[in-house]
């Protein structure tokens, strides 16, 4: 699954590609999209809300008009292509879901979900739900945090993933999170002394990575290994050499098993 920086930079480059240009041609693979032809309309801009992508457009047609959004997620397979009209594509066109083409570009979603069309003025309605995003104008740390002590007792490492507490953090950055903070993933949340000082942690990983094309928790120091534990079972511990654990977490809170990595020396659990 995408993390809230891919996700950033992705809006940055269909941004980049498409924003100002006036649709030629859409075609909309979904059923609730069928039929649906969006040409003539102009696109506003392109921007991520956590790891949710809005597609701002100006209608300037007879029977369409305002400001819409098409809004859609990566869950885990979605991805995007930009092509030269005509280019042939990389991914099998059976899973395209949504063409959007310009006078210069085609932009092709793959297996991307919850593809839908509303107005603009109604987005709310597709990513009201999230807390403070990371990476978003509306980043607000003492909400984050306060959101994260809503249910105390629950685990940080798997409310780190819920969006609706705070918004941008997948799996990778979840477990270097809890590994720079030196926490056990099973840690309840009301447990963690420095809860605001983890929260500034998430937001400055997500931040620093978010203009670079390789993902790097680790520093430069560390450039061959950029995670400290992610995706590293059995390797040893770059600070401890402890070999990294790897657990299936979920929780009583709706939270579905993920792999977890950690340190089992650095990351001890709190009795
Ligand atoms: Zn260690």
């Amino acid at each position: 699954m995408p993390e809230g920086d891919s996700v950033y930079r992705l809006a940055r480059r269909l941004h980049s590609a498409l924003a100002g240009a006036d649709l030629t041609r859409t075609e909309f693979r979904v059923p609730q999209l069928a039929g649906t032809d969006l040409s003539g309309c102009r696109v506003i801009q392109v921007v991520a809300r956590g790891k949710h992508l809005l597609i701002r457009l100006k209608a300037d047609r007879p029977d369409i008009s305002g400001q819409l959004s098409l809004h859609s997620h990566l869950m885990m397979e979605g991805r995007w292509d930009l092509y030269a009209p005509g280019q042939r594509w990389k991914r099998p066109a059976h899973t395209a879901r949504m063409v959007l083409e310009t006078a210069t570009m085609v932009a092709v979603a793959f297996e991307i979900q919850q593809l839908r069309l509303l107005p603009t003025d109604q987005e709310h309605e597709v990513v009201g739900h999230l807390g403070p995003d990371l990476l978003g104008p509306d980043w607000d740390a003492h909400l984050a945090t306060g959101n994260l002590l809503r249910e105390p007792q629950r685990p940080l490492g798997t409310a780190l993933l819920d969006q609706r507490l705070l918004a941008g953090v997948g799996n990778i950055y979840r477990c270097e999170i809890l590994f720079l903070a030196r926490l056990h993933p099973e840690t309840p949340c009301a447990q963690v002394e420095n809860l605001d000082t983890v929260v500034s942690l998430a937001h400055r990983l997500l931040q620093l990575n978010k203009d670079r094309t390789r993902r790097v928790t680790t520093g430069l120091a560390h450039s061959r290994e950029p995670f400290w534990v992610y995706g590293r079972t059995g390797k040893p511990c770059l600070r401890c050499s402890t070999p990294i654990r790897q657990i299936a977490l979920g929780d009583d809170f709706g939270a579905t098993e993920r792999d977890c990595y950690y340190c089992p020396a650095c990351q001890k659990l709190e009795e």
